[in-house]
């Protein structure tokens, strides 16, 4: 009873909504009505903290008012905001895969802060096609009769199964029944398409033969999938695109390949997207902004009478991409132009093709600027590309590694780096920080010192 009684005259002492406000007015630019939400919900908390007796902070005016502005600054901040990638992995699809290159920047904010000729021809100044010149872009570039675009890559799968499959069967290795990250699985997006799955070989060994024997009048197509973020390995053996395309060709069926990543720059033997369509595939997806370093959304290429159906099909309008998303492949594409030039320009290309060499060079230049205290030293890395590509790859990098003294531990380092007003993304290994420099820019390290400076 006594807690009890001393509780209440606590709460009584609790300052009021409006002193509060009074108390922040001035200095920023937050509405009226965020900052009373914020106060509103301080007070409450703090009501709840002296009636389970766990204070959190004092509550005097002075308290409640800091704590109510941080608040309402977190309320009026987007919580989808830069980060510096400091993991080593170019394409983390959780922190956002593929970084576009200034230009490409440049003109998505031109596009969006302007009208264009998204829809409207400019030569006969008549309505347009909102994809057509981004398509035959695509189509020079690869070598494919014809193009799709639509919002990501699982968009473009069951696109194309919807459109060419429905109420037919989908012949797929077992081999090849994967799971993609946030949950894309094809055994689902097969039935999603209204089609059904028909199982061949098994998850080891899978032969042109069990192929062959599947189809049937009830068939559409063999679809072959990339296992792009594990690979079987041992005594297996899979059938080569080239091998499978034959064979639909030969039995009067579709193939169709989810390249997952693809990419038109050939690495240690992944298949390309211009090999794909050489190989004969009839319909090709893949990714825009996992190794060909574009924007968001999922590509299809194949011939041009299939894919006149996808552009007929219903969940065409409701998959398109939108404006900025098409500025931005459109401009990514351009570089592409010369293979050259993107590979020096586009910056996840750059990234996976930086050499060992200049990024230890690069990680000595930020080791450089570290206080002394924080005893870093050069440590030699390995990492993936990320975004699910490549997964046999393991790239040489170079990171900073900082080990903490004193009481600090590695975790908190790690906390206290992702709570700066750019974060900071770093990882732990064998209780050291390690700020890996394959994914920074230079021109972060300054802002990066100085974070670790209050350490
Ligand atoms: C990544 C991936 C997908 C999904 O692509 P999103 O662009 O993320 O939708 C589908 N299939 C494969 C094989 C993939 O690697």
């Amino acid at each position: 009873m006594k807690t009890m009684s001393s509780n209440h005259a606590i709460l009584r002492t609790l300052p009021r909504v409006d002193d509060v406000l009074q108390c922040i007015a001035g200095g920023h630019d937050i509405p009226r009505t965020v900052l009373v939400d914020a106060i509103r919900e301080t007070l409450s908390e703090a009501r709840a903290e002296i009636t389970t007796q766990k204070i959190m902070s004092e509550h005097t005016l002075q308290g409640i008012a800091a704590r109510a502005l941080v608040l309402a600054h977190s309320k009026t901040t987007p919580t989808l905001r830069p980060v510096i990638n400091a993991t080593g992995i170019p394409l983390h699809t959780n922190l956002g895969r593929a970084p576009m290159a200034e230009q490409v920047a440049e003109h998505v904010k031109q596009i969006a802060q302007s009208y264009s000729s998204l829809e409207y021809d400019l030569q006969t100044g008549k309505r347009g096609s909102r994809t057509g010149g981004i398509e035959q872009l695509l189509t020079s570039l690869t070598g494919a009769q014809a193009a799709c675009i639509v919002n990501n890559n699982a968009a473009a799968v069951l696109l194309a199964l919807s459109a060419l499959c429905q109420n037919r069967e989908v012949v797929v290795s077992r081999g090849e029944l994967v799971e993609i990250g946030g949950s894309f699985r094809v055994p689902d997006v097969i039935s999603q398409g209204g089609a059904t799955l028909h199982e061949v070989g098994t998850s080891n060994k899978t032969h042109a033969q069990d192929y062959r024997h599947a189809v049937s009048h009830l068939t559409a197509a063999l679809l072959k999938v990339h296992t792009s973020n594990y690979k079987i390995t041992g005594f297996t053996s899979e059938v080569e695109m080239r091998e499978l395309t034959n064979i639909a060709r030969e039995m009067n069926v579709l193939s169709i390949y989810d390249l997952g990543s693809g990419s038109f720059v050939s690495f240690a033997g992944e298949p390309t997207v211009q090999q794909a369509i050489a190989d004969g595939a009839d319909i090709i997806c893949f990714s825009g902004d996992k190794l060909l370093g574009g924007s968001q959304c999922g590509i299809i290429l194949g011939g041009a009478e299939h894919i006149a159906k996808l552009h007929a099909h219903p969940l065409y309008r409701a998959l398109r991409a939108d404006k900025l998303t098409l500025a931005a492949l459109e401009a990514t594409l351009l570089m592409y132009r010369d293979i050259d030039h993107a590979k020096s320009q586009v910056p996840s290309l750059v990234m996976l093709h930086a050499c060992p060499t200049a990024l230890k060079e690069k990680a000595a230049r930020l080791h450089e600027k570290l206080p002394p205290h924080l005893n870093a030293e050069l440590t030699k890395t390995t990492t993936q590309a990320g975004g699910g590509s490549l997964p046999m790859m393991d790239f040489d990098s170079w990171a900073v590694a900082i080990r903490p003294s004193g009481n600090c531990t590695a975790t908190q380092l790690e906390e206290q780096l992702r709570s700066t007003s750019i974060p900071i993304i770093a990882r732990i290994q064998k209780n050291q920080l390690l700020l890996d420099v394959r994914c920074i820019n230079e021109s972060d390290f300054a802002y990066i010192t100085a974070a670790c400076d209050g350490m």
